[in-house]
């Protein structure tokens, strides 16, 4: 801006001296034009004065004379006299000095060629000479000589010299230009790093700028590297820590029980734990540097990794897969993400967990929650269906009534002993199921036992027998829950063993431990289901058990109750032939 100012003013400057140089010059021509005019019209008035008394006296010789002297004097280029017929009178121009003489006839004045009279380069006059006889012209003439400075060439030096000035000026204003972009670039360079900018290539300018640029740009390549040095003292500094961490780390992987995997974009595996390489059974040295994919044959997994590798997906994948059985079985949880971080050349990272136990305990949870609806549902609708009846019936048939309400009683105990049992079951599961320890009377209990059980035994003509030992040791216990697991047992042998059979119920005591064993002559258990009984909701895949109601709990919460208060209930059994079940459960004397 202000070298463009000041271009502009030093321009019209220049033009101004050039135009008043060039009105000078003209001036000064003007006035050495006008001088030589007014010296030439007093040379002819001069001449006109001296050659008309000459004439008169007919002196022509002098007259003659006189013209040569004022023609060398005044250096005109023509001073004649010419005669009114154009006769030439006389001419002091040299070399030709025409002189009229008598009786040569008279010389003719040679025409002034035409254009003369108006070229700029002459001055030519004209004055009238009379003398008594005749009128004659005096004809001036003479070239314009202007002074030397106010000549074309001084005039063309003139222009040269102003436009070799402005040319200079261009020259320095260029420069100038150059030198103050130099100095905007640096300024604007120092208002970014004013805003926060810090990099040297957003700072430095072109080079072009001069040298206050490349000062400059020194300045700021100097920073740079000052700023690179604390940068890497820096970064080896956490580095140093991070080494330490990443040793820790490394352990610290090494022990998950979680498979963990880090590949990177070109699926090579960077790092595997020892929970990886035993989850993909592969060898973990064989692993780190091969493709993923060698060891990975589940499709969706191989996906998902591919996704997250390449970039394409962004968030994490979880895929189970189901192992060959020659595999080791089981159902593995990879959980699949992206690692995107500076300082690493890993991309993915996947964690693989064995959750087989989980969905076992899943499906367990899912089977019981199935079974336990339906085995309520029978009870309820036996309840609802009795209800019904005894209130269609009403007082019209009192023993219809009365049977109604024996179903609907029983139904509801059932029902009861259900809801109790899986109580006692998701207790036991949830790890919340309590033992009220007391002492335990065993006499009392087995004639409770015996009470409890004669009418039913009676009622199906089965022969129930006690078999006790005459003194029976003391127990610390919960009476409850062992009279609950004696119920089921010895229930179970009256409901599986057909009328007319036996159920013997042998106890034998030492002072440690008491040894039950329910002994049937019932329908028996095929060898492949002896363990599966004690399952909960496992029912005998025998025709004759289906027609006898019972929610295959009863056995697995005895075994649970048993074996809570050190005990343990096992099975021997021949199909057709009958059962025996033995408990034996420590009477936890020191206790007791
Ligand atoms: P509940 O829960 O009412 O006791 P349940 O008797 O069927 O029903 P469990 O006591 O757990 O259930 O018994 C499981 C299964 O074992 C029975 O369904 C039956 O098939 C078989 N079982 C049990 N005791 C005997 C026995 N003494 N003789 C033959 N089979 C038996
Ligand atoms: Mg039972």
């Amino acid at each position: 801006m202000v070298a463009s100012t000041g271009l502009a003013v030093a321009a019209i400057l220049l033009m101004a001296i050039a135009g008043g140089g060039a009105w000078t010059i003209l001036s000064q021509r003007q006035l050495a034009r006008d001088e030589l005019s007014a010296r030439v019209e007093s040379a002819g008035r001069l001449l006109v004065a001296s050659v008309e008394p000459l004439l008169g006296a007919g002196n022509e010789s002098a007259v003659k004379m006189l013209l040569l002297n004022a023609t060398k004097e005044g250096e005109f280029r023509r001073c004649r006299l010419v005669g009114e017929d154009g006769e030439l009178v006389a001419d002091g121009a040299p070399p030709k000095v025409a002189v009229r003489t008598k009786g040569s006839g008279p010389a003719r004045a040679e025409p002034i060629p035409p254009g003369e009279l108006s070229d700029p380069r002459y001055i030519n006059a004209s004055f009238e000479v009379v003398t008594r006889s005749e009128k004659m012209k005096l004809e001036l003439s003479r070239e314009v000589v202007y002074p030397r400075w106010a000549g074309w060439e001084a005039q063309t030096g003139l222009g040269a010299a102003g436009a070799a000035g402005f040319i200079a000026l261009l020259l320095v204003y260029r420069r100038l230009k150059r030198r103050l972009r130099g100095v905007g670039a640096i300024g604007e360079a120092l208002r970014a790093l004013q805003r926060g900018e810090s990099s040297a290539a957003a700072l430095e300018v072109s080079g072009r700028f001069g040298p206050e640029a490349a000062a400059w740009n020194q300045l700021i390549s100097e920073r740079e590297q000052l700023r690179k040095q604390v940068a890497g003292e820096r970064a080896k500094e956490t580095l140093g820590t991070r080494g330490d961490v990443k040793a820790d780390l490394a352990y610290a992987c090494d022990a998950l029980w979680q498979g963990m995997v880090m590949v990177d974009d070109r699926l090579m595996v960077r790092y595997a734990n020892g929970a990886a390489a035993i989850f993909l059974r592969a060898k973990r040295e064989a692993m780190v540097g091969a493709s993923i994919e060698e060891f990975v044959k589940d499709p969706a997994l191989r996906e998902a990794i591919r996704g997250v590798a390449s970039g394409t997906v962004r968030h994490r994948t979880t895929i189970e897969m189901k192992r060959a059985e020659a595999e080791g079985g089981g159902v593995l949880r990879c959980n699949v993400r992206p690692v995107r971080k500076e300082d690493t050349t890993a991309s993915v990272v996947v964690m693989i967990e064995d959750v087989t136990q989980q969905r076992v305990a899943d499906e367990a949870r899912n089977s019981f929650v199935a079974q336990a609806t339906h085995e309520l549902r029978t009870p309820l609708t036996n309840i609802r269906l009795y209800v019904e009846q005894a209130i269609e019936v009403g007082d019209s048939d009192p023993a219809m009534r009365a049977k109604c309400l024996d179903v609907i009683n029983s139904e509801s105990r059932r029902l009861e002993r259900i809801v109790g049992d899986m109580l006692s079951v998701s207790e036991i599961e949830a790890g919340s199921f309590k033992l009220r320890a007391s002492d335990v009377r065993l006499e009392t209990l087995f004639e409770d036992l015996r009470v409890d059980f004669a009418a039913t035994a009676k009622e199906k003509g089965i022969e129930l027998r006690f078999e006790l030992p005459p003194k029976l040791p003391p127990m610390r216990g919960d009476r409850d829950k062992i009279t609950l697991a004696l119920h089921n047992l010895v229930g179970n042998a009256l409901k599986y063993t057909p009328e007319g059979g036996s159920v013997t119920v042998k106890v034998e005591a030492d002072p440690s431990s008491v040894v039950v064993e329910v002994i049937d002559t019932g329908i028996g258990i095929s060898a492949e289901e002896t363990e599966l009984i004690f399952e909960k909701f496992y029912r005998a895949k025998d025709k004759r058990v289906d027609g006898i109601t019972g929610t295959g709990l009863g056995l697995a919460l005895a075994r649970e109750v048993v074996r809570l208060h050190g005990g343990d209930i096992s099975v021997r059994s021949e199909l057709n032939k009958g059962s025996t079940f033995t408990m034996t459960i420590p009477t936890m004397a020191e206790a007791a």
